[in-house]
Order: C-alpha cells, then structure tokens, then sequence
C-alpha cells in the first residue's frame, strides 16, 4: 500500500510568513471593501468521510468541487482562510484567452492534436466561466472586451504574429489589429503605438466571482469548511488530511493550493514559483473621467515581459496593476511605485488619491503552462497558471472533476505537457529568478 504523509515544513513555513504582508494584503483590496456578502462556512472539527476532498477554496478547488458535488458524488472542501482569499480574491480580473505561451510554442512542446485541444480548453475555460456567472446570477461585472497594447515597434511585431496565428491557425475571429490611432480609440493614452484588441477576453470583479462560486458549491452540497487549514495528508490508496482539530478520510483527494500551498506536498512545490504580485486602485474618479481613461471599458495589459495592466472598476476608479516581487516581501516604496507606473500611462491622474494597495501571490511554472497531474491514483493536483487562471483555474477544475468520475482523456491533455522543477530549493531558485527578471526587464527597456 502506497502510504505517504506530508507534514507542514520549513517551505510551508516560510509560505506563512509570506502571507504576512501587512501594507498589502489581502484586506486592505478593493475587492474586499466592494465584496458581496460572504457565505459563513464552519471550521472542521472531528472525523468525517466523503468521495472526494478538495483542498483550497479558490476558483480551481471551488469549481472542481461544485462540476463533482452537481453529479452527485459526496464532496467536502477545506479552506486554510476564507474562500477567495488567496489569488482569485485579489488578481487583476483580467479574462485572457488562450495561454502565458504562443500556440507554436505550445505545439512545439506537445504536437498539433494536443495544442489544438489546449486551445480549445482555453475557449471553453472563458465559455465555462461566463455560464457559471449567469447559471448562478453571479454579481461581479463581467464584461467582454480587452486589448494587448504596444509600446514599441517590437511588439507590433508580435501583434502581428498573434494575430495570424489565432485567425489563421485557430479560426479565433475576435481580434483585431490596431494601429496608434486605434488603440487610442479604446485606451486614451499616449504611452501606446499600437495593440491587438480581443473582444473574446474581458474582465470581472475577481473575489465576488469566487464568493459566488462559493454560494453555488454551497447549494449544490459541497461541505464547506474555513479556517481549516490542512496540514498533513495520506495519498494512498485510503486516503486522508488533516487539518489538526478534523481528519477528512476520502476516496479521492484533489490539491488546488496552488501558490498558498507551501510545502504540503513538497514535489508540487518546486514545479512553481510562487511570485508577489500588485495592485492599486485610485478614488472613483466618477463616470466621465473614467470613461474618459477607458472609453469602451476594455481590460489592458501591455507587451511588456514586466508588464503593467488595468481597467476600470463599477464605480469608476482605475485598477492598475504590475508590481512584482520575487522575494515574496512587500518592496519598500511599492505603492508609490506603482502610482509612478499609472502616471506613465496616464499623467492626467497626478491629483487622483491612491485609495488601496494590495497584493498576492501568483504561481509560475518554468515553462509558463498551468501543472496539472497526478500525485498518486487517488489524489490530483492543478497549479502555476501563470498569469492565466481566472479563465484556466475553473477548467482545470472541470477536468480534475471529469477524471475523479473515470473520464480522464481531457485531463491527460494537460498532463502531457512537459513540465520541469525550478532548480534549487526556494532559497536558491529565489534569486536565480531575480537574475532571470532583471535581463527580461533589460530587455524591456530595448
Ligand atoms: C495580484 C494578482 C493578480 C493576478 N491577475 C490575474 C489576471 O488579471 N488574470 C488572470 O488570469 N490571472 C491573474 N492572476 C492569477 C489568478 O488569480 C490565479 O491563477 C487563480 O486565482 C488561481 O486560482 P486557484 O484556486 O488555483 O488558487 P488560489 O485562488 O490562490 O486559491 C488557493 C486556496 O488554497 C488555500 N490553501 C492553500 N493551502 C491550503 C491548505 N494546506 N489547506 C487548506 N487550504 C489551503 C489558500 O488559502 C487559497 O485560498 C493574478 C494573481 C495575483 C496574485
């Protein structure tokens, strides 16, 4: 009998103190001060059974959890927080279509068939997300309609190429090319010479989606429990987590941490990079000068490798994000930063109060797809969207779901994809990373 137990150890524990970032956290979003009301779950305590545990309450646990609990398996989730407290209550909002990598470099990696069924996933990811929003009269803004914007003839280049590629390769007919003139129609700055406007991807309020997934797993008999953070677990053929006050014996076990996971299980946890990441969003600005940053109300993420993004919030503020940290530690002076970068693009904004700073962790894999895999017959794991998971975290989801039933082929697909661990324990791959962000942001400047 395969038996294994992680107990929580020195990764799990510095992913603790990591979490602690007083000036930027979680509470401190815009999100949490615009959230809906939030479903009140218990904290696990005793011994309970079920078919499948999920651990983590985010947009990957959350929908694997309800597609399982629909079809009429038994389903218990723990949460170590809130649900929603990790990435998917603090991320940009942004709904990308496709993924973190060109197609061509996608095939290159796992053949033609594979890649067009990636790219299909992709598609349904958005498709999934917006029936979950209206199946479930989630209130979080959606709204269609984002762009990629150029800052220097170089990314033209790569407008062009992603253009071709998603008309020609994959018959995706929602993109546009846009020369300055035309950016300038969707995002009234000078900073752009140009972009790709995609009116199949959009943007949504991130934490009330997941509240809201939260509310639909609820209805549809998930057991719910916060404030139960697990802290071993047994992935054998029988088995278990344990949470120190509750133990939940399952048939299967599906790991959706992602980048809170820590060390929890420590193979996971060098196929990603967990990477600070920010937020800020100014005072509502009220609806004509907002409208007058955003006229058309697309999300925007510019071309950079450290990139800066942004959109507008239902009561006109603009949310900017782009800060990076690799150390996982809130940078002195990153709030201001962050205004410097906003004004870069629009100037105008010099009077316009900073109201919140926030920031998360997003997981990045070394190849930039999302992980997803088996740690044993009975537990799955899904991680490292990279930038990627507001659309993909909910398909990963789907397709964990499909394979705990006995249908795993769309699963396979994923888990095909080659990945590689960050070399280095997280001490070492830290500043390796640091190395490898500095020649990229070099780069930028070119
Ligand atoms: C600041 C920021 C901006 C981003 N912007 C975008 C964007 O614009 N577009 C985009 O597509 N993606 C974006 N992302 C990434 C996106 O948010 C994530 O890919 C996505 O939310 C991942 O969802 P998840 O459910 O896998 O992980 P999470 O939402 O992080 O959920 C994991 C949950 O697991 C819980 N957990 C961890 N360990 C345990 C344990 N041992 N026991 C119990 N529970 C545990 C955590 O508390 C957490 O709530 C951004 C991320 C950040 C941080």
């Amino acid at each position: 009998m395969v038996f294994r137990v992680f107990a929580i150890d020195h990764d799990q524990r510095e992913s603790l103190k990591l979490r602690r970032m007083p000036k930027a956290s979680y509470l401190n979003s815009w999100y949490a001060a615009s959230a809906a009301p939030r479903p009140d779950h218990p904290i696990l305590e005793g011994e309970l059974a079920c078919d499948v545990c999920v651990v983590g309450g985010g947009y990957t646990g959350l929908t694997a959890a309800l597609e399982l609990a629909e079809r009429g398996l038994d389903v218990i989730l723990l949460e170590a927080e809130r649900c929603g407290w990790g990435a998917s209550g603090r991320n940009g909002g942004q709904i990308i279509t496709g993924y973190n990598k060109p197609m061509a470099t996608i095939e290159s990696w796992v053949g033609k068939d594979d890649a067009r069924h990636l790219w299909d996933f992709g598609e349904e990811a958005k498709a999934q997300l917006a029936e979950r929003v209206e199946r479930h009269a989630i209130a979080c803004d959606l709204t269609w309609g984002f762009a990629y914007a150029a800052l220097k003839p170089r990314h033209m280049q790569d407008v062009t190429a992603l253009e071709r590629e998603m008309r020609d390769d994959y018959g995706y007919d929602k993109v546009r090319r846009l020369d300055r003139a035309g950016i300038r129609d969707h995002v009234r700055s000078d900073a752009y010479i140009g972009g790709l406007l995609d009116e199949g991807s959009g943007h949504l309020h991130p934490l009330n989606y997941a509240l809201g997934l939260a509310r639909a797993a609820d209805a549809a008999g998930v057991r719910v429990f916060e404030n139960s953070r697990v802290i071993a677990l047994d992935s054998g053929s029988a088995p278990w987590v344990s949470t120190g006050r509750g133990r939940v014996r399952a048939r299967h076990l599906i790991l959706a941490g992602n980048a809170y996971l820590g060390g929890l299980a420590p193979g996971l946890a060098r196929t990603i990079m967990p990477v600070a990441t920010y937020l800020i969003a100014t005072e509502p600005l009220g609806e004509a000068r907002a409208k007058a940053l955003l006229p058309t109300n697309i999300a925007v993420s510019d071309m950079n490798f450290a990139l800066n993004y942004f959109r507008r919030s239902a009561d006109h503020r603009l949310l900017f994000g782009g800060g990076v940290s690799y150390s996982g530690l809130d940078a002195p002076g990153l709030k201001q930063a962050m205004r410097l970068k906003m004004l870069g693009v629009y100037p105008e904004l010099r009077d316009a109060r900073v109201d919140y700073f926030w920031g998360g962790q997003v997981a990045i894999t070394m190849n930039r797809m999302p992980h997803l895999g088996r740690l044993s017959p009975t537990t799955l794991f899904a991680h490292g969207y990279s930038g990627h998971g507001v659309a993909l975290a909910g398909m990963a989801g789907r397709v964990m779901a499909e394979a705990v039933r006995g249908t795993a082929e769309r699963f396979d697909v994923f888990a095909r994809v080659p990945h590689m661990h960050f070399p280095g324990g997280r001490r070492f791959r830290t500043p390796a990373l640091v190395l490898a962000m500095l020649w990229f942001r070099l780069r930028d400047l070119l």
